[in-house]
């Protein structure tokens, strides 16, 4: 019974006092949660609605909600919004004088408001627990709660302390938000929060209207200003993986008469807050960023995130990219790629030394490596690694659009999974293709696998053949990595078994193996 009326009052709070009609997926859930006193991990794309997971119940409790984040300019939007809106809500952080602060935490303590954004800082601190003992805290949000993993693309060492949050404040519930979707990550947010059972919500990651396209590079910047001049005025980023790269690109677009910016670390936080503004009001077309273009930017008309250089990670591009078309109108995303670039981070990272962490790197590196040199739709490759397990290409990205050659891969398919299988998936790309190939090694006689029925059945391909079959097989779901101590495993998934028994069609493309070749050598 009581279940009812929190839902009705949910309900209707969304309605009168946000005014929607309707959640979104995963909203109602969220927000139920919270009011149940359960902790969450509410993992959703950008765009589809984290805020409301927390704001809404922090109007349902009596006392006062906590909301971390680790951006002053999107906290004070945030809060003039909920102010707009009639919700009592003010923020906490370095920007302020110490008179400012000591108001806000009156209010705070005199029960005035609802909502408190903090960063990240400002929390567990002396000062902080003398005063939050004299406020009756109900619920706590953590914001762009990836922060917090070591092994994400968003570390900040100020997040590590919020471990302590749940022992502090063993009455409130916590929801953790983010938009990235890695497993890895996902599971560092739980630990590392102390999360108590909690509920979990991971949305759907696909952007349906964003085009991915990659465009194999031979005179980069010519490439580049043809493409940019070729949108005609529409609103786009371009990122690059240096500073020094970033200046030459943007004066090459203006060069060609094109409206166009940098933006990077290296520049004073006044010139950086210009180029933000003049693009946001779209007094400037293109900005030409490091990665340093980050989280705060909220524009919504953007049409195209072009990447002049090879992203870090999988999760990198997806965040980078996913700045296009919030919207929901067409928007590009475009790579421009070569093998060498892929080396060179390869190599950058292996001259680091040897650790955990650089492992989880690589295998991050690979992915996005993986997704550049993809013979199946990359939207596959995206949401396959994102665990989001799909079959259907998109047909709104260049492999879809523009389809390599195809041929009836179902019999490459089978030795390669019955290979996995037989070795019982506790091995790599490399072994099984080892067994495949029927080579003759310690290992494999130690494992005695020499003596299975699938030893040497493809001893008539190339290494690098099995290899494109394989990243095929993973891009479709087939095969999943598993990482443990030892490296990665290849695993089969539960839409192997109709491949195995040879219940469906399954075209692959035909290897390019100049391509595949040239990826897999540092050194070119
Ligand atoms: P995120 O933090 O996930 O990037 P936001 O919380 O900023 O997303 O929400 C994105 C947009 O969606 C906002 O403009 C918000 O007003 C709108 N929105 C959120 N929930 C709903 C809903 N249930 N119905 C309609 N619009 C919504
Ligand atoms: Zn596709």
């Amino acid at each position: 019974m009581e279940k009812t009326s929190e839902i009705l009052t949910a309900l209707q709070v969304l309605k009168e006092v946000f005014g929607y009609q309707s959640f979104r997926p995963g909203q109602e859930e969220a927000v139920n949660a919270a009011l149940q006193g359960q902790d969450s991990l509410v993992v959703m794309a950008t765009g589809n609605g984290k805020s409301l997971c927390y704001q809404l119940p922090a109007l349902c409790f009596p006392g006062l909600t906590l909301v971390i984040s680790p951006l002053i300019s999107l906290m004070k939007d945030q809060v003039d919004q909920l102010l707009a809106n009639g919700i009592a809500a003010d923020y906490l952080n370095s920007s302020q004088t110490f008179e400012q602060q000591q108001q806000v935490q009156n209010k705070a303590i005199a029960g005035q408001l609802k909502l408190l954004y903090l960063s990240p800082e400002k929390v567990m601190t002396n000062s902080f627990f003398s005063f939050i003992s004299l406020c009756r805290v109900s619920f706590i949000a953590i914001d762009e709660a990836h922060c917090i993993s070591q092994w994400g693309h968003d570390f900040r060492p100020e997040y590590t302390q919020l471990g302590g949050l749940k022992a502090s404040f063993p009455d409130a519930p916590i929801m953790a938000l983010t938009a990235t979707a890695d497993s890895t990550t996902r599971q560092d947010i739980l630990q590392n929060l102390r999360l108590n059972r909690p509920h979990l919500y991971v949305g759907s990651f696909d952007r349906p209207n964003i085009r991915y396209t990659l465009v194999e590079k031979f005179k980069p910047m010519e490439q580049l200003c043809n493409f940019v001049a070729a949108q005609k005025g529409k609103s786009g980023i371009v990122y690059c993986n240096s500073r020094n790269k970033a200046e030459k690109v943007s004066d090459a677009l203006k060069k060609r008469g094109i409206s166009a910016a940098f933006y990077h670390a290296g520049m004073e936080v006044s010139e950086r807050e210009r180029v933000q503004r003049d693009f946001q009001r779209d007094n400037i077309q293109v900005v030409v960023a490091t990665i340093a273009f980050g989280m705060g930017i909220n524009k919504s008309n953007v049409r195209f995130v072009a990447h002049f250089d090879l992203s870090r990670s999988i999760e990198a591009y997806y965040q980078e990219t996913g700045r296009a078309g919030r919207d929901d109108l067409p928007a590009e995303a475009v790579l421009f790629y070569e093998p060498a670039d892929y080396g060179w981070l390869h190599k950058i990272l292996m001259e680091e030394p040897e650790s955990a962490q650089r492992d989880v790197k690589l295998h991050k590196l690979e992915a996005i490596g993986e997704f550049a040199e993809s013979q199946t739709c990359r939207r596959l490759v995206l949401l396959n690694y994102f665990g989001e397990n799909r079959q259907k290409p998109c047909g709104n990205c260049d492999i879809c659009l523009d389809p390599p050659k195809k041929y009836d891969g179902l019999m490459d398919a089978q030795k390669i999974l019955s290979a996995i299988y037989r070795t019982g998936q506790r091995f790599g790309v490399q072994y099984v293709i080892g067994v495949l190939r029927g080579m003759n090694n310690q290992k494999i006689r130690e494992h005695r696998h020499d003596t299975l029925s699938v030893y040497g059945i493809g001893k008539d391909k190339s290494k690098e053949y099995w290899q494109s079959v394989i990243r095929q097989l993973i891009h479709l779901g087939f095969i999943r990595q598993v990482m443990n101590d030892v490296g990665v495993m290849l695993h089969l998934t539960e839409s192997a078994r109709a491949v195995l028994r040879g219940e469906i069609k399954l075209e692959l493309a035909t290897p390019r193996l100049s391509a595949i070749a040239t990826v897999s050598s540092p050194q070119r």
